[in-house]
C-alpha cells in the first residue's frame, strides 16, 4: 500500500502541475543541490522564428538556401525545423523532395536533394569539419544559427530567434534563493548560451555539447558531491535525465524524455519546479 502522506502528496502535486512517475522522486527532491537545465524548449519557449537568412556562396541565391534547407526540415520535428517551415510557408517557396534523410545527432540533419548532398548543421559541425565560420552570421548575438552545406560547400545560413519563457526568471531566482546552483546545458552555440545564461543569472553553462556530453557533465557534478536534478525536453536529453539523481521532463517535450524522467512538468512550466522543491521538503518533514 502507498503510505498516506505519499498518496496525499501525489494528488496535491498533480494540482501543482507535477506528474510523479517514481515514488522516490519526492524524497530525493529535498536532497537536490544543483539544477541543470536544457535550454531549448525548457528555459526557452522553443518557438523559433527566422530572423535572417543569407547566401554565403555566389552559386546560391538567398531563396535557394531556404528552399534546400526546407526540403530537409520538412522531415524533421526539431523546434528549428518548425520555425524554418513556417518561413517557407510565408514566402510561398515550393520545396523539392529529399531522399535518404539522416539526423546527425546533436549537430543537424542531412539528405539528398536534386542529386546533391545537403546538410543543415550547427556552427559546431563546421568547426569540426574545419570549415571557416563566417562571423557575419552571428551579428545578432541572441540568434541560433544553422548553416546550409551543399556537397560540403557552405551555401548559406539561417538565423533564428527563440524567447526565454517568462516563468524561467522566477524559477531560477527561487532555486538560487534556496541555495541551489543552477546550470544550463545546450547543443546551441556559445553566444546564445551566454546571452540566456546572463539574462537569467545562472551560475554557469555548457554550450555546443552533445547528448553524451550532457550525461558526462551530470556525472562530473555528482563526483564533486552534488545531488543533481536535470530538466529537459528532448530525445537528446534522455541520457542525462536517466543519469541525474532526479530527472525532470517538460510535458510538451518528446515521449522519450517523459518516459525516462522521474517527474513530468505537466504544464511545461519551469516555475512548477519551485513547488517540487518546497513540496519535497514538506513531505519529508511530515514523514519524520
Ligand atoms: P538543444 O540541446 O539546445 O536542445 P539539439 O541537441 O537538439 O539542441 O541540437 C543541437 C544543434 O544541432 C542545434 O542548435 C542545431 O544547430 C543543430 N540541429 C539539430 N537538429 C536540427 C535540425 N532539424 N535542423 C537544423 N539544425 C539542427
Ligand atoms: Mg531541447
Amino acid at each position: 500500500a502507498v503510505p498516506l502522506v505519499a498518496a496525499i502528496s501525489t494528488s496535491v502535486s498533480a494540482q501543482k502541475g507535477l506528474l510523479i512517475r517514481n515514488r522516490t522522486a519526492f524524497e530525493n527532491a529535498r536532497k537536490i543541490t544543483l539544477f541543470a537545465f536544457d535550454k531549448t524548449g525548457t528555459l526557452t519557449k522553443g518557438n523559433f522564428g527566422v530572423s535572417l537568412y543569407e547566401t554565403l556562396h555566389e552559386d546560391f541565391k538567398k531563396k535557394q538556401v531556404l528552399r534546400l534547407a526546407g526540403a530537409l526540415e520538412a522531415k524533421s520535428e526539431h523546434p528549428l525545423a518548425i520555425g524554418i517551415m513556417e518561413k517557407i510557408k510565408d514566402e510561398k517557396i515550393e520545396i523539392p523532395d529529399a531522399k535518404n534523410f539522416n539526423a546527425i545527432t546533436g549537430k543537424g540533419i542531412e539528405a539528398e536533394v536534386e542529386n546533391k548532398n545537403v546538410k543543415v548543421v550547427s556552427p559546431g559541425y563546421l568547426k569540426e569539419q574545419k570549415i571557416d565560420i563566417p562571423e557575419k552570421a552571428f551579428d545578432n548575438q541572441q540568434d541560433t544559427v544553422v548553416f546550409v552545406l551543399v556537397d560540403n560547400m557552405l551555401a548559406g545560413f539561417i538565423a533564428m530567434a527563440d524567447e526565454i519563457r517568462p516563468e524561467s526568471y522566477d524559477a531560477v531566482k527561487m532555486l538560487k534563493k534556496s541555495g541551489m546552483k543552477v546550470f544550463m546545458m545546450t547543443g546551441d552555440n556559445e553566444k546564445v548560451a551566454k546571452s540566456v545564461s546572463d539574462e537569467l543569472g545562472l551560475d554557469g553553462y555548457f554550450a555546443g555539447i552533445l547528448p553524451d556530453e550532457k550525461l558526462e557533465k551530470i556525472k562530473e557534478f555528482q563526483q564533486q558531491g552534488e545531488f543533481v536534478a536535470m530538466t529537459g525536453d528532448g530525445i537528446n536529453d534522455a541520457p542525462a535525465l536517466a543519469t541525474a539523481n532526479v530527472g525532470i521532463a517538460v510535458g510538451s517535450g518528446t515521449d522519450v524524455a517523459a518516459e525516462t524522467a522521474d517527474i513530468v512538468l505537466v504544464n511545461s512550466n519551469p516555475r512548477d519546479i519551485a513547488s517540487l522543491v518546497k513540496f519535497g521538503k514538506a513531505t519529508y518533514q511530515k514523514m519524520i
